[in-house]
């Protein structure tokens, strides 16, 4: 987190009248205030990863980081790039050796499991490459929507929003959206939101529901767009 240069002059209206902003206007502003106040572009490990894209690394990173910590993720990728960092290496790999290069991730043995699987099928179907379309990602067991679509944003450069739950629960505080569940989110946010942020939406709210919108009793009097937020579904915060 970085501090906010230049004050958004926004914040010093009354929040009954931000509310009554246009929703367009308040999602731009929502951007730019949280654009100032995260240093977004080192923070996360696949974030790290899109300086130099190797898709393979991506898929893999990402497919470590779920449901585990930023921290967890980069652990596990260093091991495992270290000795395995493409698909046939992995392959080679025994069960036990991959679990122990990917222990600090969590769910170490599912992961081994997926990871073999998937290195299976990028060699059998598709000369050991990482498809660039949603639809053939998606058809390999083990990659969900989310990966997918990280996949294609960060290796591939393309057009899309990766939602996992950071991603899906704060636009609905916002009150942007009303989904229940993410491939909605993916598809609201998809009419709604500017396409100039979708590269970048997914690491800045990640970091924002990592930091300070968490799951259960979001830091509300740290949270830098507090002034636009209606607090949608929020019970208890600090
Ligand atoms: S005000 Fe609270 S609920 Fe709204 S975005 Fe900020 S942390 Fe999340």
């Amino acid at each position: 987190m970085r501090p906010s240069h230049g004050r958004d002059p926004s914040s010093n209206l009354g929040r009954g009248v931000l509310l009554k902003m246009k929703k367009s206007e308040r999602i731009e502003k929502t951007m730019q205030n949280l654009e100032k106040y995260f240093d977004y572009r080192e923070r996360t490990t696949l974030n790290r990863m899109r300086k130099k894209p190797n898709a393979f690394k991506i898929l893999i990173s990402c497919l470590l980081s779920l449901r585990t910590q930023d921290k967890n993720t980069e652990k596990a990728s260093k091991s495992l790039f270290a000795v395995a960092d493409t698909p046939k290496k992995i392959l080679q790999l025994s069960d036990k050796k991959l679990e122990k290069l990917i222990y600090s991730s969590g769910h170490y043995k599912k992961k081994a499991k997926t990871l073999k699987h998937v290195s299976k099928i990028l060699i059998k179907k598709y000369k050991g490459k990482v498809p660039d379309k949603k639809e053939e990602l998606l058809s390999i067991k083990g990659i969900g929507p989310k990966t997918a679509n990280i996949v294609l944003a960060f290796a591939f450069g393309q057009s899309v929003l990766p939602i996992d739950t950071h991603c899906h629960r704060i636009p609905n505080r916002l009150g942007w959206l009303k989904t229940k569940k993410p491939e909605q989110t993916e598809k609201e946010l998809e009419k709604i939101f500017p396409k100039k942020y979708w590269s970048e939406f997914n690491a800045l709210f990640v970091l924002f529901g990592q930091t300070i919108c968490q799951p259960i009793s979001p830091k509300c009097s740290q949270c830098p767009v507090k002034h636009l937020c209606p607090r949608i579904g929020i019970k208890r915060s600090r």
